[in-house]
């Protein structure tokens, strides 16, 4: 990814509501930023607010078009970050 997308990724993390950008492939090795609406999650589950993601061997062989999967993807599943909004039995207690 070029400095000028990240520093795109990083000023509209910082405006969005609605909405949030992401970075997905949309066929092998074929980069876009794009945006994706915020949802909210379903019973039983939570929504975090990333602030750190991780790319590990999975995502990279995922852009290079080695696994059979649906474009465009968003890379990146490994994530660290705030729980922004739970559902009921969603919260596990002491975090
Ligand atoms: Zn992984």
């Amino acid at each position: 990814m070029t400095e000028a997308l990240k520093d795109m990724v990083k000023a509209e993390i910082l405006q969005g509501k609605t909405t949030y950008r992401a970075v997905q492939v949309v066929s092998p090795g074929k980069w876009e930023l794009t945006s994706k609406p915020v949802v909210d999650p379903p019973f039983g589950h939570v929504r975090i607010r990333v602030e750190r993601c991780g790319v590990c061997h999975s995502d990279a062989a995922t852009v290079d078009g080695l696994f059979p999967i649906e474009w465009p993807r968003v890379p990146g599943h490994e994530v660290v970050g705030r729980i922004d909004v739970g559902t009921p039995n969603s919260m596990m207690k002491g975090l």
